[in-house]
Protein backbone atom coordinates (compact mmCIF):
# COMPACT_ATOMS: atom_id res chain seq x y z
CA UNK A 1 0.00 0.00 0.00
CA UNK A 2 1.38 3.55 -0.96
CA UNK A 3 2.50 5.29 2.24
CA UNK A 4 -0.23 8.02 2.11
CA UNK A 5 -2.95 5.36 1.81
CA UNK A 6 -1.41 3.79 4.83
CA UNK A 7 -1.67 7.05 6.85
CA UNK A 8 -5.03 7.81 5.50
CA UNK A 9 -6.40 4.06 6.56
CA UNK A 10 -4.92 4.93 10.29
CA UNK A 11 -6.27 8.34 10.61
CA UNK A 12 -10.11 6.60 9.30
CA UNK A 13 -9.81 4.08 11.86
CA UNK A 14 -9.41 6.26 14.31
CA UNK A 15 -12.00 8.54 13.24
CA UNK A 16 -14.02 5.45 13.09
CA UNK A 17 -12.97 4.36 16.86
CA UNK A 18 -14.13 7.83 18.01
CA UNK A 19 -18.09 7.70 15.93
CA UNK A 20 -16.66 10.40 14.04
CA UNK A 21 -15.87 8.80 10.31
CA UNK A 22 -18.29 10.72 8.34
CA UNK A 23 -20.37 8.87 5.49
CA UNK A 24 -22.07 10.03 2.28
CA UNK A 25 -25.58 8.41 1.75
CA UNK A 26 -26.97 8.89 -1.22
CA UNK A 27 -30.89 10.76 -1.13
CA UNK A 28 -33.53 11.64 -3.61
CA UNK A 29 -34.68 14.50 -2.65
CA UNK A 30 -38.94 14.72 -3.46
CA UNK A 31 -41.38 17.66 -3.16
CA UNK A 32 -43.19 17.94 0.43
CA UNK A 33 -39.70 17.26 2.16
CA UNK A 34 -39.98 13.24 1.34
CA UNK A 35 -36.99 11.60 0.18
CA UNK A 36 -36.20 8.37 -1.00
CA UNK A 37 -33.26 6.43 0.54
CA UNK A 38 -32.29 2.89 0.06
CA UNK A 39 -35.98 2.13 -1.92
CA UNK A 40 -37.71 3.30 1.42
CA UNK A 41 -39.68 6.61 1.52
CA UNK A 42 -38.92 9.19 4.77
CA UNK A 43 -40.06 12.52 5.81
CA UNK A 44 -36.96 14.92 5.82
CA UNK A 45 -36.29 16.79 8.95
CA UNK A 46 -33.27 17.84 8.00
CA UNK A 47 -33.21 20.01 5.14
CA UNK A 48 -32.71 23.38 4.78
CA UNK A 49 -35.33 23.77 2.16
CA UNK A 50 -37.55 25.58 4.47
CA UNK A 51 -39.87 26.95 2.23
CA UNK A 52 -39.81 23.56 0.23
CA UNK A 53 -38.81 26.12 -2.54
CA UNK A 54 -36.48 23.80 -4.52
CA UNK A 55 -39.34 21.84 -6.07
CA UNK A 56 -41.36 24.92 -6.58
CA UNK A 57 -43.28 24.96 -10.10
CA UNK A 58 -41.97 28.87 -10.60
CA UNK A 59 -38.56 27.82 -9.71
CA UNK A 60 -38.47 24.83 -11.83
CA UNK A 61 -39.89 26.87 -15.41
CA UNK A 62 -37.53 29.59 -14.41
CA UNK A 63 -34.86 27.60 -14.23
CA UNK A 64 -35.78 25.51 -17.55
CA UNK A 65 -36.04 29.17 -19.44
CA UNK A 66 -32.70 29.97 -18.60
CA UNK A 67 -31.24 26.92 -19.53
CA UNK A 68 -32.96 27.34 -22.82
CA UNK A 69 -31.90 30.73 -23.37
CA UNK A 70 -28.76 31.19 -22.03
CA UNK A 71 -26.98 27.27 -21.98
CA UNK A 72 -25.61 24.88 -19.16
CA UNK A 73 -22.68 27.05 -17.91
CA UNK A 74 -21.61 30.09 -17.17
CA UNK A 75 -18.20 29.90 -19.59
CA UNK A 76 -15.96 31.81 -17.06
CA UNK A 77 -15.61 33.86 -14.43
CA UNK A 78 -17.95 36.53 -13.46
CA UNK A 79 -15.02 39.52 -14.32
CA UNK A 80 -13.89 37.90 -18.01
CA UNK A 81 -16.95 36.66 -19.82
CA UNK A 82 -19.61 34.85 -17.44
CA UNK A 83 -21.36 37.54 -15.61
CA UNK A 84 -25.11 36.52 -17.23
CA UNK A 85 -27.27 39.44 -17.26
CA UNK A 86 -29.33 37.64 -14.65
CA UNK A 87 -26.75 38.68 -12.28
CA UNK A 88 -27.94 42.11 -12.24
CA UNK A 89 -31.44 40.97 -11.80
CA UNK A 90 -30.88 38.65 -8.45
CA UNK A 91 -28.43 41.41 -7.06
CA UNK A 92 -30.82 44.35 -7.56
CA UNK A 93 -33.67 42.07 -5.69
CA UNK A 94 -31.64 40.97 -3.23
CA UNK A 95 -30.08 44.82 -2.38
CA UNK A 96 -34.04 46.05 -2.52
CA UNK A 97 -34.96 42.80 -0.35
CA UNK A 98 -32.65 43.19 2.37
CA UNK A 99 -32.88 47.35 2.62
CA UNK A 100 -29.28 47.94 1.49
CA UNK A 101 -27.38 49.98 -1.63
CA UNK A 102 -25.86 46.74 -3.70
CA UNK A 103 -25.16 43.43 -3.55
CA UNK A 104 -22.78 40.77 -4.50
CA UNK A 105 -23.62 36.98 -5.59
CA UNK A 106 -20.93 34.38 -5.07
CA UNK A 107 -20.62 31.15 -6.01
CA UNK A 108 -21.93 29.91 -2.37
CA UNK A 109 -22.41 30.90 0.56
CA UNK A 110 -19.02 29.18 1.59
CA UNK A 111 -17.63 31.30 -1.36
CA UNK A 112 -19.15 34.29 -0.39
CA UNK A 113 -17.46 34.24 3.38
CA UNK A 114 -14.29 32.98 1.89
CA UNK A 115 -14.00 36.03 -0.60
CA UNK A 116 -15.34 38.75 1.85
CA UNK A 117 -13.35 38.71 4.70
CA UNK A 118 -9.90 37.95 3.25
CA UNK A 119 -10.77 41.44 1.47
CA UNK A 120 -11.48 42.78 4.32
CA UNK A 121 -8.75 42.35 7.42
CA UNK A 122 -5.77 40.86 7.16
CA UNK A 123 -2.49 40.90 8.71
CA UNK A 124 -2.69 44.06 11.70
CA UNK A 125 -6.45 44.07 11.89
CA UNK A 126 -9.08 42.00 14.66
CA UNK A 127 -11.37 39.45 13.96
CA UNK A 128 -13.93 38.74 17.04
CA UNK A 129 -16.33 36.00 16.18
CA UNK A 130 -18.95 34.35 18.17
CA UNK A 131 -17.88 31.01 19.68
CA UNK A 132 -20.44 29.23 17.63
CA UNK A 133 -19.86 30.87 13.73
CA UNK A 134 -19.80 28.36 10.71
CA UNK A 135 -16.87 26.91 9.79
CA UNK A 136 -16.37 29.07 6.55
CA UNK A 137 -16.32 31.84 8.97
CA UNK A 138 -13.47 30.41 11.05
CA UNK A 139 -11.76 29.30 7.64
CA UNK A 140 -12.57 32.57 5.98
CA UNK A 141 -10.89 34.52 9.02
CA UNK A 142 -8.04 32.08 9.52
CA UNK A 143 -7.51 32.80 5.44
CA UNK A 144 -7.52 36.62 5.88
CA UNK A 145 -4.11 36.87 8.14
CA UNK A 146 -6.06 39.08 11.07
CA UNK A 147 -5.72 37.91 14.78
CA UNK A 148 -8.73 36.10 15.46
CA UNK A 149 -10.34 36.36 19.15
CA UNK A 150 -13.42 34.51 19.98
CA UNK A 151 -16.21 35.04 22.78
CA UNK A 152 -18.47 32.79 24.32
CA UNK A 153 -21.74 32.18 22.63
CA UNK A 154 -24.11 35.02 22.08
CA UNK A 155 -21.99 36.82 25.67
CA UNK A 156 -22.33 40.55 25.01
CA UNK A 157 -20.25 41.43 28.31
CA UNK A 158 -16.96 38.70 26.68
CA UNK A 159 -17.13 40.36 23.35
CA UNK A 160 -17.22 44.13 25.05
CA UNK A 161 -14.43 42.85 26.74
CA UNK A 162 -12.44 41.34 23.94
CA UNK A 163 -12.96 44.86 22.04
CA UNK A 164 -11.82 46.69 25.48
CA UNK A 165 -8.71 45.04 26.12
CA UNK A 166 -7.72 44.67 22.72
CA UNK A 167 -9.68 46.81 19.93
CA UNK A 168 -6.35 49.76 19.90
CA UNK A 169 -3.75 47.24 19.61
CA UNK A 170 -5.18 46.31 16.00
CA UNK A 171 -6.08 48.65 12.62
CA UNK A 172 -9.61 47.36 11.35
CA UNK A 173 -11.60 45.35 13.64
CA UNK A 174 -14.33 43.21 12.31
CA UNK A 175 -17.30 41.28 14.07
CA UNK A 176 -18.53 38.05 13.53
CA UNK A 177 -21.66 36.37 13.65
CA UNK A 178 -24.81 34.81 12.64
CA UNK A 179 -28.39 35.80 12.78
CA UNK A 180 -29.61 32.83 13.61
CA UNK A 181 -27.02 30.26 15.14
CA UNK A 182 -26.94 26.88 12.54
CA UNK A 183 -26.68 23.60 15.04
CA UNK A 184 -28.53 25.65 18.12
CA UNK A 185 -31.04 27.60 16.10
CA UNK A 186 -31.04 30.30 18.46
CA UNK A 187 -30.70 34.15 17.17
CA UNK A 188 -27.57 36.66 18.23
CA UNK A 189 -28.49 39.93 19.97
CA UNK A 190 -28.06 42.13 16.56
CA UNK A 191 -28.76 45.45 18.07
CA UNK A 192 -26.71 45.11 20.80
CA UNK A 193 -23.56 43.86 18.88
CA UNK A 194 -24.31 46.31 16.27
CA UNK A 195 -24.33 49.30 19.41
CA UNK A 196 -20.64 47.53 20.66
CA UNK A 197 -19.35 47.83 16.88
CA UNK A 198 -20.25 51.11 16.75
CA UNK A 199 -18.76 51.97 20.14
CA UNK A 200 -15.46 50.81 19.84
CA UNK A 201 -15.03 51.34 15.68
CA UNK A 202 -15.88 48.23 14.46
CA UNK A 203 -17.77 46.88 11.78
CA UNK A 204 -20.50 44.18 12.28
CA UNK A 205 -20.88 41.51 9.64
CA UNK A 206 -23.65 38.80 10.42
CA UNK A 207 -24.32 35.30 8.38
CA UNK A 208 -27.77 34.87 7.34
CA UNK A 209 -27.74 31.68 6.17
CA UNK A 210 -30.72 30.15 8.16
CA UNK A 211 -32.64 33.54 8.15
CA UNK A 212 -33.34 34.43 5.08
CA UNK A 213 -37.05 33.55 4.14
CA UNK A 214 -37.84 32.26 7.49
CA UNK A 215 -37.52 35.22 9.91
CA UNK A 216 -39.17 38.78 8.44
CA UNK A 217 -35.96 41.18 7.19
CA UNK A 218 -35.42 44.24 8.88
CA UNK A 219 -36.46 47.84 6.96
CA UNK A 220 -33.11 48.93 9.12
CA UNK A 221 -30.24 46.24 9.26
CA UNK A 222 -28.06 46.01 12.20
CA UNK A 223 -25.08 45.21 10.47
CA UNK A 224 -23.21 46.75 7.49
CA UNK A 225 -22.15 43.89 5.98
CA UNK A 226 -25.17 40.87 5.62
CA UNK A 227 -24.00 37.80 4.35
CA UNK A 228 -26.18 34.80 3.54
CA UNK A 229 -26.76 31.95 1.19
CA UNK A 230 -29.37 30.95 -1.63
CA UNK A 231 -29.05 27.40 -1.11
CA UNK A 232 -30.98 26.91 1.75
CA UNK A 233 -34.58 28.49 1.76
CA UNK A 234 -34.26 29.75 -1.06
CA UNK A 235 -33.84 26.28 -2.66
CA UNK A 236 -31.43 27.33 -5.12
CA UNK A 237 -27.81 27.45 -4.73
CA UNK A 238 -25.08 30.19 -4.20
CA UNK A 239 -24.27 33.09 -1.72
CA UNK A 240 -24.04 36.43 -1.49
CA UNK A 241 -23.08 40.03 0.59
CA UNK A 242 -25.21 42.65 0.75
CA UNK A 243 -24.12 45.97 2.06
CA UNK A 244 -23.17 49.57 1.03
CA UNK A 245 -22.25 50.39 -2.89
CA UNK A 246 -18.78 51.18 -1.96
CA UNK A 247 -18.44 47.53 -0.41
CA UNK A 248 -19.78 45.97 -2.99
CA UNK A 249 -17.91 47.66 -5.68
CA UNK A 250 -14.57 46.79 -3.71
CA UNK A 251 -15.52 43.09 -3.21
CA UNK A 252 -16.12 42.87 -7.21
CA UNK A 253 -12.64 43.68 -7.52
CA UNK A 254 -10.79 42.19 -4.66
CA UNK A 255 -12.79 39.16 -3.18
CA UNK A 256 -10.65 36.06 -4.64
CA UNK A 257 -13.75 33.39 -4.61
CA UNK A 258 -15.43 35.64 -6.89
CA UNK A 259 -12.25 37.01 -9.38
CA UNK A 260 -10.76 33.63 -9.81
CA UNK A 261 -13.96 31.13 -9.87
CA UNK A 262 -16.28 30.48 -12.62
CA UNK A 263 -20.13 32.24 -12.57
CA UNK A 264 -22.50 30.53 -11.51
CA UNK A 265 -25.22 28.81 -14.26
CA UNK A 266 -27.64 30.81 -15.48
CA UNK A 267 -30.69 28.72 -14.23
CA UNK A 268 -29.17 28.68 -11.11
CA UNK A 269 -29.10 32.28 -10.75
CA UNK A 270 -32.99 32.84 -12.95
CA UNK A 271 -34.16 29.99 -10.08
CA UNK A 272 -32.77 32.38 -6.99
CA UNK A 273 -34.38 35.35 -8.48
CA UNK A 274 -37.35 33.87 -8.21
CA UNK A 275 -37.41 32.44 -4.72
CA UNK A 276 -36.21 36.05 -3.86
CA UNK A 277 -39.58 37.05 -5.02
CA UNK A 278 -41.43 34.58 -4.17
CA UNK A 279 -40.09 35.28 -0.41
CA UNK A 280 -41.16 38.67 -0.93
CA UNK A 281 -44.82 38.28 -1.96
CA UNK A 282 -45.40 35.12 0.38
CA UNK A 283 -43.90 35.87 3.42
CA UNK A 284 -46.68 33.11 4.93
CA UNK A 285 -44.03 30.79 3.85
CA UNK A 286 -41.64 31.45 6.52
CA UNK A 287 -44.01 32.14 8.61
CA UNK A 288 -45.81 28.61 8.33
CA UNK A 289 -41.75 27.19 8.76
CA UNK A 290 -41.96 28.78 12.06
CA UNK A 291 -44.74 28.00 13.13
CA UNK A 292 -43.90 24.17 12.48
CA UNK A 293 -41.23 24.00 15.02
CA UNK A 294 -42.63 25.94 17.61
CA UNK A 295 -45.73 23.24 17.29
CA UNK A 296 -42.84 20.73 17.77
CA UNK A 297 -41.34 22.33 20.46
CA UNK A 298 -44.59 22.98 22.59
CA UNK A 299 -45.13 19.44 21.82
CA UNK A 300 -42.08 18.46 23.52
CA UNK A 301 -42.01 21.09 25.84
CA UNK A 302 -38.64 22.07 24.72
CA UNK A 303 -38.02 26.03 24.97
CA UNK A 304 -40.02 27.58 22.16
CA UNK A 305 -38.27 27.36 18.76
CA UNK A 306 -36.61 30.75 17.51
CA UNK A 307 -36.10 29.81 14.07
CA UNK A 308 -37.11 26.52 11.68
CA UNK A 309 -34.14 24.23 13.93
CA UNK A 310 -34.30 22.95 16.96
CA UNK A 311 -32.11 20.84 18.47
CA UNK A 312 -32.33 18.11 20.98
CA UNK A 313 -28.72 17.41 23.10
CA UNK A 314 -28.29 14.25 23.78
CA UNK A 315 -24.79 14.11 24.95
CA UNK A 316 -22.24 11.32 23.52
CA UNK A 317 -22.21 10.71 19.59
CA UNK A 318 -23.52 6.74 20.07
CA UNK A 319 -27.00 7.94 21.79
CA UNK A 320 -27.56 10.53 18.80
CA UNK A 321 -26.60 8.17 16.43
CA UNK A 322 -28.94 4.96 17.90
CA UNK A 323 -31.66 7.74 17.85
CA UNK A 324 -31.20 8.66 14.30
CA UNK A 325 -31.56 5.28 13.31
CA UNK A 326 -34.60 4.49 15.46
CA UNK A 327 -36.30 7.63 13.64
CA UNK A 328 -34.96 6.40 10.14
CA UNK A 329 -36.86 2.90 11.08
CA UNK A 330 -40.02 4.72 11.81
CA UNK A 331 -39.96 6.74 8.17
CA UNK A 332 -38.29 9.87 9.79
CA UNK A 333 -34.95 11.71 8.29
CA UNK A 334 -32.85 13.08 11.19
CA UNK A 335 -29.62 14.12 11.02
CA UNK A 336 -27.29 13.29 14.53
CA UNK A 337 -24.68 15.82 14.41
CA UNK A 338 -22.02 14.99 16.50
CA UNK A 339 -18.14 16.49 17.30
CA UNK A 340 -16.25 18.16 15.89
CA UNK A 341 -19.21 19.98 14.38
CA UNK A 342 -20.64 20.72 17.78
CA UNK A 343 -18.74 20.56 21.38
CA UNK A 344 -18.00 17.38 22.65
CA UNK A 345 -20.43 15.70 24.73
CA UNK A 346 -23.38 17.77 23.36
CA UNK A 347 -24.26 15.61 20.45
CA UNK A 348 -27.60 15.83 18.97
CA UNK A 349 -30.68 15.44 16.47
CA UNK A 350 -31.07 18.69 14.53
CA UNK A 351 -34.21 18.78 13.31
CA UNK A 352 -35.08 21.27 10.27
CA UNK A 353 -38.49 22.53 9.85
CA UNK A 354 -40.51 22.98 6.24
CA UNK A 355 -43.12 25.35 5.59
CA UNK A 356 -44.35 22.12 3.86
CA UNK A 357 -44.14 19.72 6.83
CA UNK A 358 -47.74 18.18 7.43
CA UNK A 359 -49.34 19.09 11.43
CA UNK A 360 -49.90 15.60 11.71
CA UNK A 361 -46.39 14.37 10.70
CA UNK A 362 -45.35 16.93 13.43
CA UNK A 363 -47.37 15.59 16.19
CA UNK A 364 -46.53 12.08 15.22
CA UNK A 365 -42.90 12.65 15.08
CA UNK A 366 -43.01 14.36 18.93
CA UNK A 367 -44.83 11.31 19.81
CA UNK A 368 -41.81 8.58 18.95
CA UNK A 369 -39.74 10.67 20.38
CA UNK A 370 -41.55 10.89 23.80
CA UNK A 371 -41.87 7.62 23.82
CA UNK A 372 -38.31 5.81 23.03
CA UNK A 373 -35.62 8.52 22.94
CA UNK A 374 -36.65 11.12 26.01
C1 LIG B 1 -24.73 26.52 4.96
C2 LIG B 1 -24.00 27.66 5.58
C3 LIG B 1 -23.05 28.36 4.87
C4 LIG B 1 -22.57 27.93 3.51
O1 LIG B 1 -23.50 28.22 2.52
P1 LIG B 1 -23.47 27.35 1.16
O2 LIG B 1 -24.25 28.15 0.20
O3 LIG B 1 -24.07 26.03 1.49
O4 LIG B 1 -22.02 27.23 0.78
C5 LIG B 1 -22.49 29.47 5.46
N1 LIG B 1 -22.83 29.84 6.71
C6 LIG B 1 -23.74 29.17 7.42
C7 LIG B 1 -24.08 29.64 8.79
C8 LIG B 1 -24.35 28.05 6.89
O5 LIG B 1 -25.23 27.37 7.62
Amino acid sequence: MPALDALLEQKLLLLEHKQQKRTIRSVSRQSHAAIQRGGKGLISFSCNDYLGLSHHPELVAASHNALESYGAGAGASRLITGNCPLYDMLEQQLADYKHTEAACVFGSGYLANMGTIPALVGAGDLIIADKLIHACMIDAAKLSGATLMRFAHNKLEHCQMLLESHRNDYQHCLILTETIFSMDGDCAPLTELAALAERYDATLMTDDAHGLGVLPVSAHPASAIQMGTLSKAAGSYGGYVCGSKILIDYLKTAARSLIYSTALPPAVLAASSKAIELMRSQPELGAKALENARLFTTLLELPEAQSAIVPLILGESEKALAAARLLEEKGYEVVAIRPPTVPENSARLRFTFSAQHQKSDIQALAAIIREYIL
